[in-house]
Parts: structure tokens; C-alpha cells; sequence
């Protein structure tokens, strides 16, 4: 039998373990042709929350947990989540219900139908306020511009990966994560499910700006070099002016029978050195944003299909 790895990140969650339970328990009870397991990461959580899925796991085996050390974050959880499955598929979900189990039989579907990824977007947005939908709407459009990798729109990590995109984030192992581009970049065959986001059910968000605004940054830094070209590209027009303004004083000199002017020499000279500082700034980041991509130890492909076989990138 196949086994389904629900890995559920969790920190401070206290209040809302016992329903996710309740509604995960009685779904993997219905669904009889698959073997289950939920994957608990606590991340450091302050709270009863380890306490809670200890007895959990008393009473029912399929409940298992990795218990950090201390709080790495929603992004390191999920590697380590990643690192212990043992399932053929694995459904990352948050504790706080936002992520409905009930389309956990949708996701199946779709991956017995030969779906790697199947990801499932938010078609609203319950209890969230305009900000950070507005907020969250700009980062994607940002993104997206960015990089020529498709990124899906309005998702978050409410998704069922396949064995084999396991096997390839594993290989993803850089420090700053975002695990939203990196499951665009690893490609495979990707299906998307429509959803309504529910408001979470206890508790309170443990996100604030200063972390969205973090993650942010780490998403286009660790995705893409491409701010690092801001600097080659601002020398051009600088350069430009340059051009422009010189020969607009050389060619007045001559036709008004005058010497330069020292305030224009000290533009030209200023113009000069600023364009020559941005451009060897931008020839830097060339250069820094190799060294990064080189760091970052990626493999430079996974294979989809070898001799029509799956490849599972062991
Ligand atoms: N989470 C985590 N570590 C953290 C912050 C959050 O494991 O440092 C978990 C949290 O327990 C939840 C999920 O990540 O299961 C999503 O967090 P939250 O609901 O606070 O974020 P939001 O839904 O508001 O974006
Ligand atoms: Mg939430």
C-alpha cells in the first residue's frame, strides 16, 4: 500500500492540535487504500504543542514528530519534514486548519493520475486583511518579473509533492530557503487545485512584517541575481548623459569663441567618474552573483523521464 506523508510544521499550536486531529483522523479513516502518516516538525514551540503530539502518538502510530532544538523557522521545518518522511508522497499543510484536509482526496487524485505536484491555489482569502493580500499580490508580480521560471500566483505550501520532487528539494540544501521558488525551479509535471483559504481556527498568525518583509528578500536573493544588474544597467544612461552633455560644451565653446567654464568641466568630471564607479560596481555584482549561484551547490538539473521511466533522482 502507498503511503501518504502529511507533514504539518507547527509552532506554538497548542490550540489548535486537538481539531486538526479531529478532521485529519477522520479523513484518513475514510480514505481505506492508503497508508497514512502525519509528520509533525515542532519548531521550538513554547508552548504544550510537543506535549500534545506526544500523546497524540500514543494513541494512534501514525502520528510522528521531529522535535527541534529550537525555532529554525516555517522553512527549515519543512526540509527537516523532508528528511524524515518515509512516505511515497508527502502534503505539506499548516496546523492552524487554514489548509482544509478535505481536498487532501482531491490531491491524491491528481497524483495517481500522474502528477507531480499538485499544488493548491487560494481562490479567497478569509480573515486576511487588504494589506497583505495587496502586499502579497505585488511580491508574486515582483517575482515574477524577476525570473523567467514560472511562479504560481496565489499559493502558498498547501500542496502534495511526489516522491522524486522529495528527492530533489532534498538536494536544495542553502541556508536562506524559500521553499515557494523552489518548488517552481525543481519543474515537474504540475497540476493546480482551486481552494477557499479558510481563517485560521486558534491561535494568532505567526507571521509579522518584519518576517514577511524577510522572507521576501530571501525569496528574490536566493532565487535570482538579478538585482545585482540594477548597477550595470544605471551606468548605461549615466554614460549617456555624459555623452550628451560633453558635446553640448564642446560644441558651445565653439560656436560662442569661449573657453570651457570650470563648472561645466566639473559636471563632465563628475558625470565621468560616478558612471565609471556604478559601472565597475555592476562588474562586482556580475561576479558576486556567480560566486552566490556557485555556493549555493544546486544540482544543475533533475530528469523527469529516462527511457520512459521515472527517474527518481536517488
Ligand atoms: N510556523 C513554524 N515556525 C515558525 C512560524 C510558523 O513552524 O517560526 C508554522 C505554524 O505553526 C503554522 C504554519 O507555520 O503551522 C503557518 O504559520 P501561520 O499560520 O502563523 O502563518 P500564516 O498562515 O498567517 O501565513
Ligand atoms: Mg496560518
Amino acid at each position: 500500500m502507498k503511503k501518504i506523508s502529511i507533514i504539518i510544521p507547527a509552532y506554538n499550536e497548542e490550540e489548535s492540535l486537538p481539531m486538526l486531529y479531529e478532521r485529519l483522523n477522520k479523513l484518513m479513516n475514510e480514505i481505506k487504500n492508503y497508508e497514512f502518516e502525519v509528520l509533525f516538525v515542532n519548531d521550538g514551540s513554547k508552548d504544550n504543542t510537543i506535549q500534545i503530539i506526544k500523546e497524540l502518538r500514543k494513541k494512534d502510530e501514525r502520528i510522528c514528530y521531529v522535535d527541534f532544538s529550537r525555532n529554525f523557522g516555517k522553512e527549515v521545518a519543512m526540509i527537516a519534514g523532508l528528511d524524515y518522511t518515509k512516505g511515497d508522497c508527502v502534503i505539506f499543510m499548516d496546523a492552524d486548519l487554514q489548509d482544509p484536509p478535505e481536498l487532501i482526496p482531491e490531491l491524491v487524485k491528481y497524483w495517481e493520475e500522474g502528477y507531480d505536484d499538485v499544488y493548491a491555489r487560494r481562490s479567497s482569502r478569509k480573515g486576511e486583511t487588504w494589506l497583505k493580500k495587496f502586499t502579497s499580490t505585488m511580491y508574486y508580480r515582483v517575482l515574477q518579473s524577476l525570473t523567467r521560471i514560472p511562479i504560481q500566483k496565489d499559493t502558498g505550501d498547501f500542496r502534495l509533492l511526489d516522491k522524486r520532487c522529495v528527492n530533489a528539494l532534498k538536494k536544495l540544501r542553502e541556508s536562506q530557503r524559500c521553499s515557494k521558488s523552489m518548488f517552481s525551479w525543481i519543474g515537474y509535471n504540475k497540476k493546480e487545485v482551486l481552494y477557499d483559504r479558510d481563517p485560521r481556527i486558534a491561535g494568532s498568525t505567526k507571521w509579522n512584517y518584519r518576517r514577511l518583509i524577510d522572507l521576501a528578500i530571501d525569496g528574490i536573493t536566493s532565487f535570482t541575481t538579478s538585482p545585482l544588474r540594477i548597477s550595470t544597467y544605471l551606468s548605461i544612461p549615466t554614460f549617456l548623459v555624459l555623452f550628451v552633455y560633453f558635446v553640448y560644451v564642446v560644441i558651445k565653446s565653439f560656436v560662442v569663441n569661449m573657453p570651457i567654464q570650470a563648472y561645466q568641466a566639473i559636471i563632465l568630471l563628475i558625470l565621468f567618474f560616478s558612471g565609471i564607479q556604478i559601472l565597475l560596481f555592476g562588474i562586482i555584482g556580475e561576479y558576486l552573483g556567480r560566486i552566490f549561484n556557485e555556493t549555493k551547490n544546486r544540482p544543475l538539473y533533475f530528469v523527469n523521464e529516462y527511457n520512459g521511466e521515472k527517474e527518481m533522482n536517488e
